[in-house]
């Protein structure tokens, strides 16, 4: 008997020959192959008639062959085929197409899907160009018996799973529709034999079984949600996503919002959000630390407060501070644009807790920021006194770069409970501190760490489990939080501190540099600082850590450029030395011959790779010419930790008055004078890292300027997102836009992330049916609908457990 686990060889027309193949691919269960999805469909059933095309669009044509030649071209062999419906006729070329003579025959029914364009011999005509194409089955051949799946239908089409038959078949679109739709024809056997196993829905009834201990291996969702949400069985719903019926809208088709679709996106859904609501419901269930907060302990956060909080600061505060009260354990996303305030939030918060008695831990992502939030935090502590203690408090800083001896002090003195807030990077304090008392951790910039590296805090047996606060400034788009961050309670600042003037954003070009430079210099002399950042620290090499590129697709040409140079830091020097003597003359030179605009494939290929500014080499370019005379700092990951310090603290207090760096300063930096950030390569940051960068300035009451230089071809994905800095200044905007170019497995731009994959569910575009199943987890675990069998709870577990283990191996369960 056919089930969900049965392996691929034992169905139809696959064995173990082809099986092989399919495991490669991922696909070596019955359920696998039910779950490899049509990726775009064709109304055979209703095609659009010729005589309605449009000229531009993808379309999909069925007619009949008219004739065919193979056109031998002074470059290639040219295929040519003329697809005729009525009067009307399109023509269809595929380049290097000899393998196609023997393939077509004139009166054999084909469907095409392609883009059409409009002829350029004959008006009001059509070609194609290189269309996907399909011989449709003719009476009396050996297809016919598959004709139903390939004709008079909604057909579906699949990505081929690579490899072919035993007879040399593809297993592409046609096998597949083949093999599934016999999938189907025995699973329904099967079922009809067994109606519990069928996946009924409100409409064809026959609830009443499922009470009756009987469980269904194909459905994975208790009936009576489904009935409840009008959502089909899986099978059923699986069916109709392989073989829509007639009369199902191609566009819910096309966009995956078909019922059969979203009850399957739903499911995947369903039980992410649920394992996320049992690990939230197993964290209430620990026992934490009830802090107070009386007279005293507001007494202490107001006199260290340096201004007033903004509404949203209160407020959010407010849901801490109400979770620090509960007997468990806090576990808080607080979300807020850069410049948002987020770190007085987090002093707050940490002032309940020392004021408890208690020690704080605030972890970083780099060296760079926890000892500005030594800094920092020194400054607001500094000059007052503990109510509750009557004396000082004391603040440790715990990093790497720290000399053997002073780690050792810092990690005594938290050990023994004398210090009331530990600040470090986060391995730092994650791996090798005892704290001797510790109420709350506070993680800054939490995206940067990885989901799983989470709370691995010490702390002493017995003891009870810290309040935890994590903060990120990028912006996370909803789907994604409540995905990878769908555990912790969310809190967000959505308002920014009083007085802040937007900040001006420019796009401008290399070739303009002299203008740039010359306007820093103005801002200077007003008494600004200004920050100028490269992609890279040095030379031309891309492999530096901090960096992370987005992929534009365009860039492969670029790829293939580059290795047709000889050394791309040679190449670096020569433009460099160039710009010295002839003062840019190249650079317009460069840019001439690309607006002529024809360069072919060849001439890019061997077109040599415009090396990148970088870091170290502006630094000295700049401060011999056009920065001359005005004080420059290098601050870069490659310096010291020391020397990294040391550029900090001098451009904060204002000793130094442009900074030139690398992406070191994208998070937390806060220098409120500052108001210019340059970017040289714009084109070359993602969306993120231009946000968070743009966040550096505009901290203060003066008005700010973002200039986004590029030196480079500009892709398209660049051109959106310089549009996009350009546009608008919220973050959630421009991070729903990241999320959309980058996917959501690189938007954070670390592997590490750990986000999990899906079969059905996108992130980006099924944001309503996540919002759904969190509902629905939520009260599935709370207290699910009294119809539910126990039978079914069960099944729900055990699928949970499974899907869990497999698939999202990362979060343990
Ligand atoms: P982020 O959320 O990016 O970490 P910060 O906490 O660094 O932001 O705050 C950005 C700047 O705004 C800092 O200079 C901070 O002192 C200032 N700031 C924060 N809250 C307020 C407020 N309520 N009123 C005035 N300035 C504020
Ligand atoms: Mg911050």
């Amino acid at each position: 008997m056919l089930e969900l686990s049965t392996p691929i060889k034992f169905v139809k027309r696959v064995g173990e020959r082809v099986a092989v193949e399919l495991a490669k691919r991922g696909v070596e269960t019955v359920e696998d192959l039910l779950y490899h999805l049509p990726f775009r469909y064709e109304d055979r059933l209703n095609p659009v008639p010729m005589s309605a095309l449009q000229a531009g669009t993808m379309a999909s044509v069925i007619g009949e062959v008219r004739g065919t030649v193979l056109l031998q071209t002074r470059n290639m062999p040219l295929f040519e085929m003329t697809v005729g419906q009525g009067l009307s006729t399109v023509k269809c070329m595929w380049f290097r197409g000899t393998y196609l003579r023997d393939k077509f025959h004139v009166g054999q029914m084909v469907a095409l899907y392609g883009k059409l364009e409009p002829s350029r011999s004959s008006a009001g005509k059509f070609k194609m160009i290189q269309p996907q194409f399909e011989v449709l089955p003719a009476a009396g051949t050996a297809d016919a018996e598959f004709s139903m799946l390939e004709v008079g239908r909604i057909v579906p089409v699949y990505e081929s799973l690579g490899g072919t038959t035993a007879w040399g078949a593809k297993l592409g679109s046609k096998w597949l529709r083949q093999v599934i739709w016999a999938l189907f024809e025995e699973l329904e056997g099967v079922n009809s034999l067994h109606p519990t196993l069928r996946g009924e829905t409100a409409k064809d009834g026959a609830p009443g079984l499922h009470g009756q201990g009987q469980t269904d291996v194909v459905e994975t969702l208790p009936r009576a949600m489904l009935k409840r949400l009008k959502m089909p069985g899986r099978l059923e719903a699986l069916k109709a996503v392989h073989f829509p019926e007639a009369g199902t809208p191609m566009t819910e088709l096309m966009s995956a919002a078909s019922p059969g679709h979203r009850r399957l996106i739903f499911e995947e859904l369903f039980y992410l959000e649920l394992g996320l609501e049992l690990k939230r419901r197993r964290m209430r269930e620990r026992e934490g630390t009830a802090f107070v907060t009386n007279v005293k302990v507001r007494e202490a956060i107001k006199q260290v407060l340096p201004f007033h909080p903004t509404a949203a600061q209160k407020r959010v505060l407010g849901e801490i501070a109400d979770d620090m009260r509960k007997p468990q354990p806090m576990r808080r996303l607080l979300q807020g644009d850069v410049g948002s305030g987020k770190t007085i939030v987090a002093m707050q918060a940490a002032l309940v807790a020392i004021e408890n008695g208690y020690q704080v831990a605030l972890m970083a992502p780099t060296e760079i920021l926890a000892t500005q939030h030594y800094i920092s935090a020194r400054k607001l502590l500094g000059d007052v006194l503990s109510p509750r203690t009557g004396k000082p408090y004391r603040v440790t800083l715990l990093t790497g770069s720290l000399d053997e001896a002073t780690k050792r002090e810092a990690r005594g003195r938290i050990f023994r409970g004398e210090a009331d807030l530990a600040i470090g990077t986060h391995a730092l304090i994650e791996d090798k501190v005892d704290f001797d008392n510790l109420g709350l951790v506070i993680v800054d910039e939490q995206h940067r760490f990885g989901v799983q590296q989470r709370f691995k805090l010490m702390k002493k047996p017995g003891a009870l489990d810290p309040d935890v606060l994590v903060m990120t400034a990028t912006p996370i788009p909803r789907t994604l939080a409540l995905t990878l961050y769908g555990d912790l309670d969310a809190s967000v600042i959505d308002e920014l501190p009083p007085g802040r003037t937007p900040i001006v954003t420019r796009r401008t070009t290399e070739e303009r540099a002299q203008d740039v430079w010359d306007f820093v210099r103005k801002q200077v002399t007003q008494g600004r600082q200004a920050y100028i950042v490269y992609p890279v620290i040095e030379g031309a090499k891309d492999d530096q850590p901090e960096l992370d590129f987005p992929h534009d697709v365009e860039e492969d040409l670029d790829a293939a450029a580059g290795k047709a140079t000889a050394s791309p830091s040679v190449a670096l020097r020569l433009a460099q030395g160039d710009t010295a003597v002839k003062g840019g003359k190249k650079r317009k030179a460069v840019a001439g011959s690309k607006a002529k605009g024809k360069t072919t494939k060849t001439e890019k290929l061997f077109e040599p790779k415009k090396a990148l500014r970088a870091a170290t080499d502006m630094f000295e370019e700049l401060r011999s010419g056009a920065l001359a005379g005005l004080r420059l700092g290098l601050l870069h990951g490659r310096l010291s930790a020391d020397d990294k310090e040391v550029a900090m603290r001098r451009f904060q207090r204002g000793d130094i008055d442009v900074l030139i760096a690398t992406t070191v300063i994208e998070v937390g930096v806060d220098v409120p004078n500052a108001s210019v950030m340059v970017i040289e390569h714009a084109e070359r940051f993602g969306l993120a890292q231009m946000h968070q960068l743009r966040g550096r300035v505009g901290r203060g009451a003066a008005k700010s300027f973002c200039i986004l230089m590029t030196g480079g071809r500009v892709s398209e994905q660049a051109e959106a997102r310089l549009d996009a800095m350009v546009r608008t200044q919220n973050g959630f905007e421009l991070a729903e836009l990241d999320l959309q170019q980058r996917g959501p497995g690189e938007f954070f731009g670390t592997r590490q992330a750990g986000l999990p994959e899906f079969r059905v569910a996108s992130l980006i575009r099924d944001r309503a049916v996540l919002e759904l199943a969190k509902v629905e987890a939520a009260r599935f675990a709370e207290s699910p609908d009294p119809v539910v069998s126990v039978e079914e709870k069960d099944a729900v577990w055990t699928r949970l457990k499974l899907q869990w283990q497999r698939k999202y191996g990362l979060v343990e369960a």
